[in-house]
C-alpha cells in the first residue's frame, strides 16, 4: 500500500485535468489516473468551436495537451493504470477511501474525484463486431482519413454524428447520415452547415439493420421505421456515432446512480457519498460539453479540497 493521497482522480478528460489543475494549485497531495493518455475524448475531436477563447476554435490533440501540460505544471502526478473499484474503508481517524488498480495495485486517499467520462455505444447488428477495424469504426478524426473519395455512412443525429459527418466530407466522396427519427437531434449550427453540405445525404426515419462485406465493410443494411421498406447502402466506411455510456462501474453500488449509470451528484459535485465527487461527462447532468466538464472539474475540486481541510481539522471557514 502506498502513501495517503488527499485526493485520487480517476480519469484524465477536460475534468479530472481541470480538477488535478485545481487540487495540485490548492495543495493537495494528488494523483490521476488514466489508462490512455489524457484529454479523454478531446483526444479524438479534429477541431472544438465552443471552448471560449479560441475564436477561430482548437485542435482537440492540442487542447488535450495544453491541459495536461498545465496539470502537470502544478505537479500533478498522473499514473498510467485502469481504476477497477472504489472502495471505503472506515477506520476509528474517519473515512479513507481506496482505488484499485489493474495492475494490482491499491491507493488510498481521504477523497475521491470520479471523472472516468464515457464511452462510445454500439449499435449490436450483425456484421458490426466483425467488421470494426475493417470499416466500421466509433472515431471519424482517428479513421477518417482512410475513405478518401470512398462512400460512406454514419449512423446517428447528435452532435457526434453531425460533426464528424461533416468533418467526414473533407476526405469521402459521399457521406450518408442515418437517423432513426425524421428530424436530428443535434446543435442548430451543425444541422445548418450539415444540410448545406452537397457531399452530405440525409436517410431520415430509418435504423441500420445489419453491415455486409467480406473482408472489408461493403454496405449497410438499412429499414425504413415507418414504412418498413428495406434497402441497402453502398458504404466502404460506417461511422458508430450513436451516443455515450458512463464509465461508472468502478463506483457501481458504492455512490448512487442513475439507471444508465450517471452518477448523481449535487451542484458542489457531491455524490451520494461524502469524500467522493464526480465530475464531467460521468456524471448526470443537462449539458455534456468540453467547458462544462472543466467547470465540474474545478468545482469537484475545490469541494473535495475542502472536504479533505475539514477531514484534517484545518478548514479555513
Ligand atoms: P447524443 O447527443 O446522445 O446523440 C446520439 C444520437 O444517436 C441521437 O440522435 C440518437 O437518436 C441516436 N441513437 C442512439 N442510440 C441509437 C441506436 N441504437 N440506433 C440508432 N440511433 C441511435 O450523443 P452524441 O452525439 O455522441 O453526443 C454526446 C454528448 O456530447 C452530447 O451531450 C453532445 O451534446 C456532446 N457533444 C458536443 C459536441 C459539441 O458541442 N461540438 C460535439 C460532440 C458531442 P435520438 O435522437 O432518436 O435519441
Amino acid at each position: 500500500m502506498s502513501a495517503l493521497y488527499d485526493i485520487i482522480i480517476v480519469g484524465g478528460g477536460p475534468a479530472g485535468l481541470t480538477a488535478g489543475l485545481y487540487a495540485c494549485r490548492a495543495r493537495m497531495k494528488t494523483i490521476l489516473i488514466e489508462k490512455a493518455l489524457c484529454g479523454g475524448q478531446v483526444l479524438i475531436t479534429d477541431t472544438i468551436e465552443n471552448f471560449p477563447g479560441f475564436p477561430e476554435g482548437i485542435k482537440g490533440p492540442d487542447l488535450a495537451d495544453w491541459m495536461t501540460k498545465q496539470a502537470s505544471h502544478f505537479g500533478l502526478e498522473v499514473k498510467t493504470s485502469e481504476a477497477l473499484k472504489v472502495g471505503r474503508n472506515k477506520g476509528g481517524d474517519g473515512e479513507v477511501f481506496s482505488v484499485e488498480l489493474s495492475g494490482g495495485e491499491t491507493l488510498e486517499a481521504l477523497s475521491v474525484i470520479i471523472s472516468s467520462g464515457a464511452r462510445w455505444n454500439t449499435l449490436n447488428i450483425p456484421g458490426e463486431k466483425e467488421l470494426t477495424g475493417r470499416g466500421v469504426s466509433y472515431c471519424a478524426t482517428c479513421d477518417g482519413p482512410l475513405f478518401k473519395n470512398k462512400e460512406v455512412v454514419v449512423v446517428g443525429g447528435g452532435d457526434t454524428a453531425l460533426e464528424d459527418a461533416i468533418f467526414l466530407t473533407k476526405f469521402a466522396g459521399k457521406v450518408t447520415i442515418i437517423h432513426r427519427r425524421d428530424r436530428l437531434r443535434a446543435t442548430k449550427i451543425l444541422q445548418e452547415r450539415a444540410l448545406a453540405n452537397k457531399k452530405i445525404e440525409f436517410c431520415y426515419n430509418s435504423v441500420a439493420t445489419a453491415i455486409s462485406g467480406s473482408k472489408q465493410c461493403e454496405g449497410v443494411a438499412v429499414k425504413d421505421v415507418v414504412t418498413g421498406a428495406q434497402k441497402t447502402i453502398k458504404a466502404s466506411g460506417v461511422f458508430v456515432l450513436i451516443g455515450i455510456t458512463p464509465n461508472s462501474g468502478m463506483a457501481k453500488g458504492i455512490v448512487a446512480m442513475d439507471e444508465k449509470g450517471y452518477i448523481i451528484c449535487d451542484n458542489d459535485m457531491k455524490t451520494s457519498v461524502e469524500g467522493i465527487f464526480a465530475c464531467g461527462d460521468v456524471r448526470k447532468k443537462l449539458l455534456r460539453q468540453v467547458v462544462t466538464a472543466a467547470g465540474d472539474g474545478a468545482t469537484a475540486a475545490f469541494s473535495a479540497q475542502h472536504y479533505v481541510e475539514r477531514s484534517k481539522g484545518c478548514e479555513y471557514k
